[in-house]
């Protein structure tokens, strides 16, 4: 039997979602809570770990708990929260893997390690891009890893500085990992929260009482009612320890100063989710206008304007946002224009499903999505999604949109074709499996493909004129990784065979 994951569902797929708060009672609860509101930024594996003071013997113990799966499975049994992962300090993780085996145990994170200065925990959010050269580096010194992940060097790089306080031997190890990366580090009595010098991934401060709590999403503040108070700046290290709890002001250090953020462009498109809050702007917003723009650059065709069957359709859940901005513009020029649920979405599927039959793609769009064809025979139907990775789920959406007997379907995309892989933390398919490149990028081609009437993608331009622009409080011009698109990666990257890391 062929077994295979929901999320699998042809998107790219975010890595991770991270977590670290300090100073409350009951951290590992609070944790808990968040992984699973970030549950969407990852599903194959899921853990916490917490630091706790013992005082008769004067010292911390970190206690951890990982496994496969999302939050609920792995912390099914309450005693893991209350009677094991003790303390008042706590990171955790949901993981995708994008280097190191999925499969392996060892790879889920939070990391663990003992050293001569104490313990140290750390969840990871992105992807180091010269790993081979610091990996050979460490081992030709004696360093042997515990994982295949990236992760793990820079726990090696703080445990090697000679620094003495924690946040220089930080400073020093991540100013030798280039990459994308949001981390949450915890040592025995104190919480770091770092960002790169270009800012790629998200990651959020907020306070929660006297605690205070770090987040890939501030979606995941609301479910603790914790106030969201700043994204962290480029290249930024926070660290809480009980000074700070006192003052109630953080301690801030700086990596390296960039002229120009890169920050991850399809953050807004698909990955966050639109009650959240990314590099300081709302999803919500930058989705709408995202949607907004690919009505006036590529509206619904001549012939449906104003023809008083035209409906537009989400796929839901990613492109419900997109889509009401999409139909706002719209409604200008076709007064009649409908806004229509016409897929209905199953959200009772587990992480995985057991597919006994020959055709495994149609299956998957089946199992997650039905239509109501009395909402779609005889419509011109407009579908707004967020993007096309290898074209498969859309190939099989048209077909079922089909069957429910519509005049015709035109696809319309928020985002442009995707050409290339991330290097920085998100999981694409290999090169030759998009459909863009498949296609040689010739429009006609996937429409062909695809089974649609027309197919239309945003420009790159008009993406970039849906992102907010302008400088930062750090005084940084604002700027984006549009790589998958452009092919222009703004942060070098080594040749990595993900394989040599996959064994
Ligand atoms: S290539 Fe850049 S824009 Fe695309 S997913 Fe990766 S970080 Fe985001």
């Amino acid at each position: 039997m062929y077994k295979f994951k929901m999320q699998e569902i042809d998107k790219p797929r975010s890595n991770c979602a991270i977590f670290g708060i300090y100073n409350h009672p009951e951290a590992s609860v609070m944790t808990y809570y968040v992984l699973h509101a970030q549950q969407h930024r990852g599903q194959e594996g899921s853990g916490i770990c917490t630091s706790e003071y013992l005082p008769d013997k004067a010292k911390y113990r970190f206690n951890i708990h990982k496994g496969h799966g999302i939050a609920l499975e792995v912390f099914s049994d309450q005693n893991i929260l209350t009677g094991i992962l003790k303390g008042n300090a706590a990171i955790g993780h949901n993981r995708y893997s994008t280097t190191g085996a999925s499969d392996s145990r060892s790879n889920i994170q939070p990391f663990k390690v003992n050293f001569k200065n104490g313990f140290l925990a750390l969840s990871h959010n992105g992807n180091f891009t010269n790993t081979k050269e610091l990996r050979e580096s460490l081992q030709d010194e004696g360093t042997i890893f515990q994982t295949t992940t990236d992760s793990e060097i820079l726990l090696h790089l703080i445990a090697r500085s000679k620094e003495k306080e924690m946040r220089d031997k930080i400073l020093e190890a991540c100013r030798k990992v280039r990459g994308a990366y949001s981390i949450v580090l915890l040592a025995d009595d104190k919480l770091f929260a770092i960002k790169d010098p270009y800012a790629v991934r998200p990651l959020s401060m907020g306070k929660l009482g006297n605690s205070f709590v770090f987040a890939s999403e501030t979606s995941a503040f609301d479910i603790i009612n914790a106030e969201y108070i700043r994204d962290l700046d480029a290249g930024e290290i926070v660290e809480i320890d009980k000074e700070v709890i006192q003052s109630g002001k953080e301690k801030s250090y700086s990596i390296a100063k960039t002229s120009e953020t890169k920050h991850c462009i399809f953050e807004y498109v698909y990955f966050s989710r639109p009650d959240s809050t990314i590099f300081n702007n709302t999803v919500d917003k930058v989705r709408r206008k995202l949607g907004k723009n690919l009505s006036i650059e590529k509206p619904a065709p001549i012939a449906a304007v104003e023809d008083k069957k035209v409906i537009v359709i989400s796929v839901p859940d990613s492109s419900n946002t997109a889509t009401l901005g999409f139909l706002t513009e719209s409604i200008k020029t076709n007064p009649y224009i409908k806004l229509e649920l016409a897929l209905i979405r199953s959200h009772y599927i587990g992480r995985t499903f057991i597919q006994p039959g020959q055709d495994k793609r149609e299956i998957k769009v089946k199992a997650k999505f039905n239509t109501v064809k009395s909402v779609l025979k005889d419509r011109i139907v407009v579908i707004v999604d967020d993007s096309i990775v290898r074209g498969t789920t859309a190939k099989n959406l048209v077909k079922l949109v089909r069957e429910a007997g519509p005049k015709e379907i035109h696809l319309r995309i928020t985002s442009p074709p995707i050409t290339s892989p991330c290097h920085y933390g998100m999981d694409f398919p290999s090169k030759n499996e998009l459909i863009a490149n498949q296609c040689s990028n010739d429009l006609e081609k996937i429409r062909e493909y695809l089974g649609a009437d027309s197919v239309e993608y945003l420009s790159n331009e008009k993406l970039h004129d849906s992102v907010p622009q302008g400088v930062n409080s750090a005084g940084q011009k604002i700027g984006y990784c549009d790589a998958c698109f452009s092919g222009y990666y703004p942060i070098p990257i080594e040749e990595i065979e993900k394989t040599e890391f996959d064994k």
